[in-house]
Parts: C-alpha cells; sequence; structure tokens
C-alpha cells in the first residue's frame, strides 16, 4: 500500500481568485502553517530540490503537496523523506489557483505541520497569473533552460521571492551566463534573492533550507 494518498482535484469555480487567496493565507496564517509554492518548467528539478531540502528542515513537520496532470511518481519520491505528503491530479488544468490549493490542503491534513510545499504544476506561465495563498514564492530555474528565461517570462521572475538557479554544477557544459541571469531577474524584481544550487550534488541546499527557516521565523514575528 502507498503511504500517500491522491487527491482529483476539482475545478475551481470562485471567480476572485485573488480574494480567495487573501483568505487563505490568513487561514494558515492562524493555524501556523507556512505555505511555500515551488514553481519551474517540467525538469527543472523542483522534486529532486524539495527532497533535499527536506533534509536540512528536521525540526520542522512537513506536508508535501505534488500537483500534477497525471501519475503520482513525485508523490512517490516525496514520501521516502518520511515528510506527509498528497499527490494532487489536477485533471488536465497547467496550474493550481487558490482554491484548488485549499482542497489539496484539506486532502493533506494540516493539523501540527509547520511547513506546507506546493510543488506547483512544471510549468513558467500560468502558475504566475494565480496566486494560490502561500506564504511566499520560489522559481527554479536550471542551467540547461538557458539564460533568457527572465526575458521570456518575466511574470514568474516578479512574483517570486526566490530564485534558485539548478544544475549549477553542469554550467560549463552550457552557454549559461549566470552574471546576465541575476541582472535580468533583479531588473524585472529587485528583491528577488537569487541561490545557485546543485540539488544533485547537494550544492548550497543548506543555504535555501536557512533561507525558509528564517522567513518563516519572521512571518511567526509579524503577527
Ligand atoms: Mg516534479
Ligand atoms: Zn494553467
Amino acid at each position: 500500500m502507498e503511504n500517500f494518498r491522491i487527491l482529483e482535484i476539482k475545478e475551481s469555480v470562485f471567480g476572485d481568485n485573488n480574494k480567495m487567496a487573501d483568505s487563505l493565507r490568513k487561514d494558515l496564517k492562524s493555524k501556523g502553517v507556512f505555505l511555500l509554492n515551488v514553481m519551474s518548467s517540467p525538469g527543472s528539478g523542483k522534486t529532486s530540490t524539495i527532497v533535499k531540502t527536506i533534509e536540512y528542515l528536521k525540526d520542522l513537520n512537513i506536508g508535501v503537496m505534488e500537483a500534477d496532470i497525471d501519475s503520482a511518481v513525485d508523490a512517490e519520491t516525496v514520501s521516502k523523506t518520511g515528510a506527509k505528503v498528497i499527490q494532487l491530479h489536477t485533471g488536465g488544468m497547467c496550474h493550481l489557483d487558490a482554491e484548488m490549493t485549499k482542497q489539496g490542503l484539506e486532502g493533506l491534513g494540516t493539523d501540527n505541520l509547520d511547513l506546507v510545499i506546493l510543488e506547483n504544476v512544471g510549468n513558467l506561465v500560468c502558475p504566475a497569473e494565480f496566486d494560490t495563498g502561500s506564504s511566499k514564492n520560489i522559481m527554479i530555474l536550471s542551467v540547461p533552460e538557458g539564460d533568457d528565461k527572465p526575458l521570456k517570462y518575466p511574470l514568474m521572475f516578479s512574483i517570486c521571492d526566490i530564485l534558485l538557479i539548478n544544475k549549477i554544477d553542469a554550467i560549463e557544459n552550457f552557454d549559461f551566463d549566470f552574471k546576465a541571469v541575476e541582472e535580468r531577474a533583479k531588473n524585472i524584481n529587485p528583491n528577488i534573492k537569487i541561490i545557485p544550487i546543485s540539488a544533485k550534488k547537494n550544492e548550497n541546499i543548506d543555504k535555501f533550507a536557512d533561507w525558509i527557516k528564517d522567513e518563516i521565523k519572521k512571518w511567526k514575528e509579524n503577527k
């Protein structure tokens, strides 16, 4: 038997997503649950980054919501960390909105959780358009995708609090100008924090975990 369940998410009927997102954020705050929304293209390393990061957050009770159009491979992988996991099937939808996120949180069960990580559906377009009610937004850009992504998907870069540049160990093999990405991303979003990481080689994952701990601390202090 699997140690996670699969939840079929119903398409949202609630009209005002921003309103729903704000109400969900408030509700999560009152419950003491910090929600991280992780976004990227398919194959940038969301799941492997989440798995590695959980290793550095052992003093937190963590839940993970894996959103995909189909399959349960990511939930299977993440369940091995010991975190509480649910697989969300979006019925063809290529993003989650606040109402869908709420359904996922209800399915997961947030009692006693400090942190919920939402792995959003992999794409750089519409996940950026729908506030999920998250406390912080994370974007992962991997080196093989290229350094032009901030120019092509500015909205995604504008709504994220932190940008992880993954597969940095492979930078020699690609024509990827780290400085240019940094400049392009900061141009769109001057407050964005950028950390180069390698989930595979476990480089700087501790720094990302420290950022999460700091953000949770600030969020708790800010009543
Ligand atoms: Mg994944
Ligand atoms: Zn979509």
